[in-house]
Parts: C-alpha cells; sequence; structure tokens
C-alpha cells in the first residue's frame, strides 16, 4: 500500500486524483486531503476517502471544518496554514505526494515534499517556473522522484528515452515538440481581444480545468510557462523547445530524434491519463479514460504560434533565456494580472501589458536561493498590483 497526499485536493486535479486513487484501493490509501477554503467540498472528500489528515490552508476555514468534522462524526486530524501543508507533504508514511496547489502557493509544500524524498506528482508548474534550478537541486539531494502531470510534460517524458538525464543530444534527442491547443481565442479577430470576459476566457474548447490555468491558456502564458517547466523537467534550453499549435489537443507533445523519428503521446484529454501514468510508473493502471477513437477524429491540424496575437509566450521564452528570479518575476506579475482580469479589474489584453511592465520595473537577480526567488515574488507583486490599479 502506498500513502498519498493530495495537495489542492478540491480542485479539477485533485478530484481526478481522487477519482484513480478509488479505482485502485488494493494499491493506494489516501492519507492527507487539503483544500485552501474550500470546506464543504473537502469535507466530503474526507467522507469518501476516509484520509488520516485534513489541511485547510486557511484558518478560518480550518476552525469551521474541524466543528463539521466533530459533528459529523469524522475521526480526521485537522490542520492548517502553510506549516500543516508542509507537515502533509513530508508524513513518514506518505510515498507519493500529489503537487495539485494552484500558484506560487504550492512552492513550499511541493518543495517539502521533494526535501523528503518523496515521489513528487508535478502539477503544480509555477513551483517549477518559480524556482526551476533550486527545486531540482532539492530532487537530486534527497533521492526524490519528480513525475510530470501536466499532460505535455508527461507526454514527454513517455516518449523520452529512460536516460535522458544524460543530455538530450547525447540520447540522441534534437528537440520537444510542445504541442498547444490555442484556447479559446485562436481565431478571434485582433481587434475583440480586448473585449473578451472572464466568461469567455475560461470557456476551454478541450480541457476542463480551475480558472487560472484556464485564463493562462486563453492568453497562452500557460504554454510559455510550460517551455520553462520543460527546460527544467529535461535539461534543456528554450531553443530545443518548440511550440506547436494543434486545436485537437489529442496529441499531447512530441520528441523529435536526430535520425528524423517522431515519437508522439496520444489519448482523449482527460487528466486522469497522466495521473494514473505517474502513480503507477513504470507500471500501468486504468484510470477510466475512453479508449481513443481515432475513426471519430479524422484529422490531426497544426500551426506555428502566434507571437503576436500571444504576446505572454513570447514574454515567457524572454524571461527563461535572461533566467535568474526573471520566470518568478513573470509568473507572480501573471497571478496578479490573471486575479485582477477575473476580477473585472483588468482587460484582458491588458494582462500582457502589467506582465511586460513588471518585467521591465524589475531586474532579474541570480536564483542564488529561496529567499532570493521569494523576495522576487513578493517585489514583482507589489508592482503588478501598482500597474493594475493605473
Ligand atoms: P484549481 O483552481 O481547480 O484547484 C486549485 C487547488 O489549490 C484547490 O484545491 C485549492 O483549494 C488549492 N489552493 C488554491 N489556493 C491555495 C492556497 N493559497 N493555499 C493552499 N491551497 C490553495 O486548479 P487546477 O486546475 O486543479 O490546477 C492545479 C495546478 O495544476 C495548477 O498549477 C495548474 O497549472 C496545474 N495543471 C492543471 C491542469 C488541469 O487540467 N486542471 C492541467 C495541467 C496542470
Ligand atoms: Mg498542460
Amino acid at each position: 500500500m502506498i500513502g498519498v497526499t493530495v495537495l489542492g485536493a478540491t480542485g479539477s486535479i485533485g478530484v481526478s486524483t481522487l477519482d484513480v486513487l478509488a479505482r485502485h484501493p488494493e494499491r493506494y490509501r489516501v492519507v492527507a486531503l487539503t483544500a485552501n477554503t474550500g470546506v464543504e467540498r473537502l469535507l466530503e472528500q474526507c467522507r469518501v476517502h476516509r484520509p488520516r489528515y485534513a489541511v485547510l490552508a486557511d484558518e478560518a476555514a480550518a476552525a469551521r471544518f474541524s466543528a463539521l468534522a466533530a459533528d459529523a462524526g469524522l475521526a480526521v486530524e485537522v490542520l492548517s496554514g502553510n506549516d500543516g501543508l508542509v507537515k502533509v507533504a513530508s508524513l513518514d508514511e506518505v510515498g507519493q505526494v500529489m503537487a495539485a496547489i494552484v500558484g506560487a502557493a504550492g512552492l513550499l509544500p511541493t518543495l517539502a515534499a521533494a526535501r523528503a524524498g518523496k515521489r513528487v506528482l508535478l502539477a503544480n508548474k509555477e513551483a517549477l517556473v518559480m524556482s526551476g534550478a533550486l527545486f531540482m537541486e532539492e530532487v537530486r539531494a534527497h533521492g526524490a522522484e519528480l513525475l510530470p502531470i501536466d499532460s505535455e510534460h508527461n507526454a514527454i517524458f513517455q516518449c523520452m528515452p529512460g536516460d535522458f538525464g544524460r543530455g538530450l543530444a547525447q540520447v540522441g534527442v534534437s528537440r520537444i515538440l510542445l504541442t498547444a491547443s490555442g484556447g479559446p481565442f485562436r481565431s478571434t479577430p485582433l481587434d475583440q481581444l480586448t473585449e473578451v470576459t472572464p466568461e469567455q476566457a475560461v470557456a476551454h474548447p478541450n480541457w476542463s480545468m480551475g480558472r487560472k490555468i484556464s485564463v493562462d491558456s486563453a492568453t497562452m502564458m500557460n504554454k510559455g510557462l510550460e517551455v520553462i517547466e520543460a527546460c527544467w523537467l529535461f535539461g534543456c534550453s528554450p531553443d530545443d523547445v518548440q511550440v506547436v499549435v494543434h486545436p485537437q489537443s489529442v496529441i499531447h507533445s512530441m520528441v523529435q530524434y536526430s535520425d528524423g523519428s517522431v515519437l508522439a503521446e496520444l489519448g482523449n484529454p482527460d487528466m486522469r491519463t497522466p495521473i494514473a501514468h505517474a502513480l503507477a510508473w513504470p507500471e500501468r493502471i486504468a484510470s477510466g479514460v475512453a479508449d481513443l477513437d481515432l475513426f471519430a477524429l479524422a484529422r490531426f491540424d497544426f500551426e506555428a504560434p502566434d507571437f503576436e496575437r500571444f504576446p505572454c509566450l513570447r514574454l515567457a521564452y524572454d524571461a527563461i533565456r535572461t533566467g535568474g528570479t526573471a520566470p518568478a518575476i513573470l509568473n507572480a506579475a501573471n497571478e496578479v494580472a490573471v486575479a485582477a482580469f477575473l476580477d473585472r479589474r483588468l482587460g484582458f489584453t491588458a494582462i500582457a501589458e502589467v506582465i511586460e511592465r513588471t518585467l521591465t520595473e524589475l531586474d532579474a537577480a541570480d536564483a542564488v536561493s529561496l529567499e532570493v526567488v521569494l523576495e522576487a515574488d513578493r517585489r514583482a507583486r507589489e508592482i503588478a498590483i501598482g500597474f493594475v490599479r493605473k
């Protein structure tokens, strides 16, 4: 039996993870579930999955949860705050940690799982974008296993040779082909983008996801974050990562080899596939995802990304090329801008403007320590909030 902690259990990835875990009760035991403020949903999940620990990041929510859990006669230990999240990410009885908190809030608990030498199932791409070098160093130093949940990176991992850690050129890989759906505004006339509403932006054509990543997909910042994520996971440079727009989202990414071979991973767009893959790797388990029907699909389309329509993608390539704390600044400014957009305080096209202005205002430093990264995150948020207000 493998003990599992699900960080961000009440979110889109968390719910899909619990669905896969429940299909294999002989294999996995849910030890801890966490949420930010979603008391009712977490309570329901505790009723079904009977974890030993429940963590609410928000203190008031934790107090409310404790009272309701006691009323319901649930034997669950309730923890709160960042300390609670870090604790359940590092428990001895836990072998695998699903890192599915959204945004920078996931960094410290995800790092704690790496430091405790766990198998880290990484959905929280922002953690790696912020602190790539430090994060990968912790993974190496503590013998943790890092398995990508992001569908593209999971696909790339599946198409890579096992010894890719030696370097892509050494193992005959010439390029990573990172596929992108292009989001809901791939062909919207450019002059209409300023008018886009949060409802339109979160309505992704192929994937059902949390609100923040849905907006990131609409601006293609999600793909930019994924380029950075790929650089750290696969030890390559941004020049080795080609974004390929593929509106059907059936090819989840590809790896091109020096002999001309291109390996791809295909499937229905359902996150339970990469989740099941990473949980069981190197074995395979059922995920509940329907078989792919190639005859129903009929065709695959591909196009080059449009950097004029999607300036966020260009900003992300620039940030990883600059290096140091630039990706952390990019990520923090993006979180501020997306939250303001969802709150109707910022227009859709102004998201990229806020990020670009923040990156211009705040110089990147060498990301020599976690403190330096967290300080860059904090400063970037202050500056971006200033630009949102103007
Ligand atoms: P979501 O918004 O649906 O869920 C987020 C989870 O994080 C919730 O459980 C929430 O309670 C928790 N959370 C939010 N703020 C928190 C805070 N301050 N402290 C502690 N917990 C907090 O998001 P999601 O779509 O499930 O995405 C989660 C992560 O997975 C993101 O990093 C996203 O980029 C990544 N991801 C998601 C998908 C997808 O299909 N949803 C695909 C690839 C990668
Ligand atoms: Mg993805």
